[in-house]
C-alpha cells in the first residue's frame, strides 16, 4: 500500500477517508495519496484552531511566539536535505533549485519573522483634542486565518501563509494545493516539535472546489489569505464578501523585463533567462515579457540563445540538470494550447528545443521557448502562461518601453536593466507593479513587502506590511477629565 500523507488536525495526523493520488511530474510515478477532505475534516480543523486561539494562544507574547518560530527554523535547517528532496519529487523543480534556493530561502524567511523587532503589538498616541488623555493602538489578531496556497512554490508559500499570521497572534488552517502538499504537511508536523500548541496550525488536504470552498465558507474564519490564480482569487473575494471577511489576494502576473541598450548585456541576458526560465516559468512573478531596445535586439538574442543552449535537460533530481519539469499535466496542456494559438495567430518562434530523449519518459516537460511578433496588450501578451515561454517586444523610446510594460491587466513585478541609475529609478517609478528590480530579478527579501497592483492582488506579504495584514486595529481611549474637556463635550447634551 502506498503512503498516505494525512491531514494534521489538532496535532494528530489523520489518514482516513477518500483519497487523491499524488504523482511526481519528474517521471509520473505515484508518490502516495492525500485525503480528499470534506466538510467534516474542514470544520474540525477550524474548530481546533478556534479553540487554540481562544485558549492558550491568546496569552502568548510576540517574544514567546518568536521563540517557537526560531526553533522551527532550526528543526527545518537540520532536515533541509529531506525537505529539498520532497519538494523536487513533488513539483519537478530541479534538486539544485530546491537545495540552494527554495528551502534555504524559506528558512531565512522563517528566521526573519523569528527575529524582526519591527512588529509591535501596541503603541501609545496623544489625542490633541483631549489634553490629558491618551490612546493605546493595538494590532489585534484576526482570529482563525484560512490560508490557501498554490502548487508552484509549495514550501515557501506554506511558510508565508503560516508564520506571519502566527507571529501576529492568529491561528491558521492551511490548505495546500492537492498537487503539491508534501512539504507543507512536513512543516506543520515540525511545528509541533518546535513547541507550537496543537491547533495553532492545522492542515487540511484536498481540492479547492471541495476542501477550499468549505474552508472559506466556514463562519468561524476571521480572514482569508489566498495565493493562486486571478480567476480563483476573484471567486474567493466574492465568497468572502458574503461573510464580510478580510481577504488578501496574491495572484498572477505577466511581468516585464525592460532592457536598455546601455545595460551590462551579459548580466542582463543571464538575468532575463533567470527571470523567466527559473522553475520552468511557473512563478507568479516570472518575467514572461522581454521589452528590449530595438538596437540591441539581435546581439541580445544571440547571447540568450548561447546560455539557453547550455541549459542541461535531464532528470530534475540529478544535480547537473538545469531544466525543471512542468508540475501538472493540466498546466502542460495549457502551455501547449497557448503557444500553438500564438503561432497560429502569426507569432514567430525565436527559440525552442526538443527535449525528447533527454528527460525522463512519462514525466511532464516543456522546452524553454521564445516567441516574437505579438501585439502588446492583448491575447497571449496579456495572459499568464505560467510556463517557460518568453514573449519578446521592442521599443525605441523610454516612454514606449513604459507603455508596453504597463499594457497588461497584471502588475506584480518588473525588471529594469540599464547602467543609468537616474533612468532606472525614473522608469521604476512609472511601472505599475508591486516589486521592481533594477539590474536583478527574483531576489526576494523577507524584509520587503511584496504584492500586486491591478489584477495581481490586494494586500502585501512579507515585511512589516505583510505582518500587519494579519491584524485589525483596536483603539483604547484612556479617559481623563483633568482638563475638563469631557465636561465640555458632555455639556452639549447635559446642561
Ligand atoms: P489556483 O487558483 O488554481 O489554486 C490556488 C489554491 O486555491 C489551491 O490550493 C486550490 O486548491 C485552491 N482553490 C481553487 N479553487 C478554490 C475555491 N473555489 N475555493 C477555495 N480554494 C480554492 O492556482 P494554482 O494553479 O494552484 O497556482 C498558480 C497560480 O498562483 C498562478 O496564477 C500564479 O501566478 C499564482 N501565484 C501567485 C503568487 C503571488 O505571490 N502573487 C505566488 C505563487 C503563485
Amino acid at each position: 500500500m502506498e503512503k498516505v500523507f494525512g491531514n494534521i488536525i489538532n496535532g494528530k495526523e489523520e489518514t482516513d477517508g477518500e483519497k487523491i493520488p499524488v504523482k511526481s511530474p519528474v517521471d509520473g510515478h505515484l508518490i502516495g495519496y492525500i485525503v480528499d477532505s470534506g466538510m467534516d475534516e474542514v470544520n474540525r480543523a477550524v474548530d481546533s484552531s478556534m479553540e487554540t486561539f481562544n485558549g492558550q494562544w491568546k496569552h502568548t507574547e510576540i517574544a514567546d511566539r518568536q521563540k517557537m518560530i526560531g526553533k522551527l527554523a532550526d528543526i527545518i535547517q537540520e532536515k533541509a536535505e529531506e525537505y529539498a528532496n520532497l519538494e523536487s519529487i513533488n513539483t519537478g523543480k530541479t534538486i539544485r533549485q530546491s537545495t540552494f534556493m527554495d528551502i534555504p530561502l524559506a528558512i531565512s524567511h522563517i528566521r526573519y519573522f523569528a527575529e524582526t523587532d519591527e512588529f509591535k503589538y501596541e503603541r501609545k498616541i496623544e489625542h490633541p483634542e483631549y489634553p490629558g488623555t491618551y490612546g493605546i493602538i493595538q494590532n489585534a489578531p484576526m482570529g482563525v486565518v484560512a490560508s490557501i496556497a498554490p502548487w508552484n512554490v509549495p514550501f515557501l508559500m506554506a511558510v508565508w501563509k503560516t508564520i506571519p499570521p502566527l507571529l501576529a497572534g492568529n491561528t491558521v488552517v492551511l490548505k495546500p494545493s492537492h498537487y503539491t502538499p508534501l512539504t507543507a504537511i512536513e512543516l506543520v508536523k515540525d511545528m509541533k516539535k518546535a513547541g507550537f500548541p496543537d491547533g495553532a496550525a492545522n492542515l487540511i488536504n484536498g481540492t479547492g472546489r471541495k476542501a477550499g470552498n468549505y474552508l472559506i465558507e466556514n463562519k468561524k474564519i476571521g480572514m482569508i489569505s489566498f495565493t493562486g490564480s486571478t480567476n480563483t482569487g476573484i471567486k474567493i473575494m466574492e465568497q468572502g464578501a458574503k461573510g464580510l471577511k478580510k481577504v488578501t489576494l496574491e495572484l498572477g502576473g505577466k511581468s516585464p523585463n525592460i532592457v536598455f541598450s546601455d545595460a551590462d548585456m551579459e548580466h542582463a541576458a543571464k538575468g532575463v533567462i533567470f527571470g523567466i526560465f527559473l522553475n520552468a516559468g511557473q512563478l507568479c512573478e516570472s518575467a514572461s515579457r522581454l521589452i528590449i531596445e530595438e538596437s540591441a535586439l539581435d546581439s541580445f538574442m544571440e547571447k540568450m540563445k548561447k546560455y539557453l543552449q547550455n541549459m542541461k535537460a535531464g532528470n530534475p533530481m540529478d544535480y547537473e540538470t538545469d531544466i525543471s519539469a512542468i508540475t501538472t499535466m493540466e498546466q502542460k496542456e495549457k502551455i501547449e494550447k497557448l503557444v500553438s494559438e500564438t503561432i497560429n495567430a502569426g507569432g514567430n518562434v525565436l527559440y525552442s528545443r526538443d527535449l525528447a530523449g533527454s528527460v525522463p519518459e512519462s514525466g511532464t516537460y516543456f522546452p524553454p521557448t521564445m516567441l516574437s511578433g505579438l501585439k502588446a496588450g492583448s491575447g497571449i501578451s496579456d495572459e499568464e502562461i505560467f510556463g517557460p515561454v518568453l514573449t519578446v517586444y521592442t521599443f525605441k523610446t523610454e516612454k514606449e518601453a513604459i507603455e508596453i510594460a504597463n499594457s497588461t491587466k497584471y502588475g506584480l513585478a518588473a525588471g529594469v536593466w540599464t547602467s543609468d541609475m537616474a533612468k532606472a529609478t525614473r522608469v521604476a517609478g512609472n511601472i505599475e507593479a508591486g516589486t521592481v528590480w533594477i539590474n536583478e530579478y527574483h531576489l526576494l527579501s523577507a524584509a520587503a513587502p511584496r504584492g500586486g497592483f491591478k489584477m495581481s492582488g490586494i494586500g502585501r506579504e512579507l515585511g512589516l506590511e505583510g505582518i500587519l495584514e494579519y491584524t485589525q486595529t483596536r483603539h483604547i481611549f484612556m479617559g481623563n477629565n483633568e482638563s475638563g474637556m469631557s465636561d465640555v463635550a458632555y455639556g452639549i447634551l447635559l446642561k
